[in-house]
């Protein structure tokens, strides 16, 4: 028998991680390896917020902090999300993590018993299913089409939802395929959710600030089920800020109270440091955020452009987030010039690396086993070289 527990070895890796690991070997043995698998944006946390922790240091806030996070900062998220989001929360229904992966681990935690389904729209976020199922509640994954975008529809969410439906998971704009579901899409699934009283919503809008389309909407501002809406956001992506692993959620107080425990037994609340600079980046407003997001819609036009060079890749536009999610099944049946058959996504992202140079993480990590997922948070001559080579690659498969 394992020493190790039932639930830990029932937890997959994560791919992304195991990709990231393989495109690191290559690199070791000297090859030029672009990597295009991380969800990480390339820029440097701005100034004024790496300034704010500096002083934090020197003022002293070296002690625990308030399990739910300091009051300022939580207010200062309440402000946010009243001018953003038009979203009316107190300082009691908010809850500040260690990113906000740890704000949706702590809804999952807290919310969902043994034999709970929990729809998962698809694409999805890597951790959302291994999540669920640490809960030992049963992950649904609902797939979006291609044709729509990735998005589920509200027909779809009614005819998957079934008495024990606890939650239903999304991101928004999404990961992996940078669909944004727009204002009638998403009234059209509160019109569903509001017909189940039994069933929450917990949307991760961690990518909020990373929209090509403009408007960004939170699905609880549709007042009938707000109150069974956990929305999840954090300073990650919007202020490239990953490695402070600052997040938080907003829900109602029966809701947060209940995610303040776990957490208090768990990780306590966050570090001290980063939470000075989370709060002075909601200080500074949007501004460096929409600098960079300049810069994130450039290169998706570019890898667009590229992408459309690329026989075989069916790629949605994506309205928002740092990736590109091609359908890449023209390829399946075809041989590499080794001899061998390409059955699956996994196995042309693993041809791609090793003979393009170019790390992508495999559909099948989102739950979509037909698609790549490129990041395109990277310099633009990169992304360049990257898409040619990978082109040149493909044009090997017969
Ligand atoms: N949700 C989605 C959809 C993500 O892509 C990520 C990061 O990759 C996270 C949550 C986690 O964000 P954080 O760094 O705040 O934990």
């Amino acid at each position: 028998p394992s020493v190790l527990s039932d639930r830990i070895n029932a937890m997959q890796e994560s791919q992304t991680i195991a990709m990231a690991k393989k495109a690191r070997e290559l690199a070791a043995q000297g090859l030029d390896v672009i990597n295009l698998s991380f969800g990480e944006p390339d820029f440097q946390t701005p100034q004024y917020i790496k300034d704010a922790a500096k002083k934090a240091l020197d003022e002293g806030f070296t002690f625990y902090t308030p399990v739910p996070g300091y009051l300022d900062l939580r207010q200062a998220i309440c402000d946010k999300l009243q001018r953003d989001n038009q979203l009316d929360y107190k300082p009691e229904n908010i809850v500040v993590s260690t990113g906000a992966k740890q704000s949706l681990a702590n809804v999952v935690m807290s919310m969902v018993n043994p034999g709970d389904e929990v729809i998962v729209f698809a694409p999805y976020w890597v951790s959302y299913e291994e999540m669920v199922k640490l809960a030992e509640g049963t992950p649904v994954p609902l797939m979006g089409s291609l044709e729509n975008d990735f998005k589920v529809t509200a027909a779809e969410l009614e005819a998957a939802i079934t008495p024990r439906t606890k939650l239903i998971m999304y991101s928004s704009p999404c990961n992996p395929t940078g669909s944004v579901f727009s204002r009638e899409e998403l009234a059209d699934i509160a019109e569903v959710v509001a017909r189940h009283p039994q069933v929450h919503v917990l949307a991760d809008e961690i990518y909020e600030y990373i929209n090509f389309v403009g408007e960004h909407v939170s699905i609880a501002q549709f007042s009938d089920i707000k109150d069974r809406v956990i929305t999840v956001n954090g300073f990650s992506k919007g202020y490239a800020m990953t490695g402070w692993r600052v997040g938080y959620l907003a829900a109602r107080k029966e809701i947060a109270s209940a995610c303040e425990k776990m957490q208090s037994q768990i990780t306590s609340g966050t570090c001290s440091v980063a939470q000075r600079g989370a709060l002075a980046a909601l200080q500074g407003g949007r501004t460096s955020a929409d600098e960079m997001v300049a810069a994130y819609r450039r290169r998706r036009d570019l890898v667009l452009e590229l992408v459309q060079d690329v026989p075989g890749f069916r790629t949605p536009t994506p309205s928002g987030a740092f990736y590109i999610f091609p359908d890449v099944t023209g390829y399946f049946g075809k041989q590499t010039p080794d001899g061998s058959t390409i059955t699956s996504a996994a196995e042309l992202a693993l041809f791609i690396l090793n003979d393009a140079h170019v790390a992508a993480v495999d559909g099948g990590a989102f739950g979509a086993p037909n698609c790549i997922r490129f990041s395109t948070a990277a310099a633009d001559e990169k992304l360049r070289e990257a898409f040619i080579r990978i082109k040149a690659s493909l044009l090997k498969l017969v």
